[in-house]
């Protein structure tokens, strides 16, 4: 799945949302999530990106690694 990382918080500039073919990005208070479940690991939604804050979770640089648990925690009680 893609994960939301750091340079979303208080951003959240929603070119993301608008692009998902799955609607599968979520508003939270301070940064937008994808439903780890959801994602269909497309990739539209890393270039749409103004922040550059998206990741395919395989690729994520080690120091944005937590960032996988925080996307996760988001939904946990779905
Ligand atoms: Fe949506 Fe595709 Fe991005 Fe997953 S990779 S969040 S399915 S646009």
């Amino acid at each position: 799945a893609y994960v939301i990382t750091g340079a979303c918080i208080d951003i959240k500039d929603g070119a993301c949302v608008k692009c998902c073919p799955v609607d599968c990005i979520y508003e939270g208070e301070r940064t937008l999530y994808i439903h780890p479940d959801e994602c269909i690991d497309c990739g539209v939604c890393v270039s749409a990106c103004p922040t550059q804050a998206i990741y395919e979770d395989l690729r994520l640089p080690s120091e944005m690694a937590h960032f996988i648990a925080i996307n996760r925690e988001f939904f946990a009680a779905d």
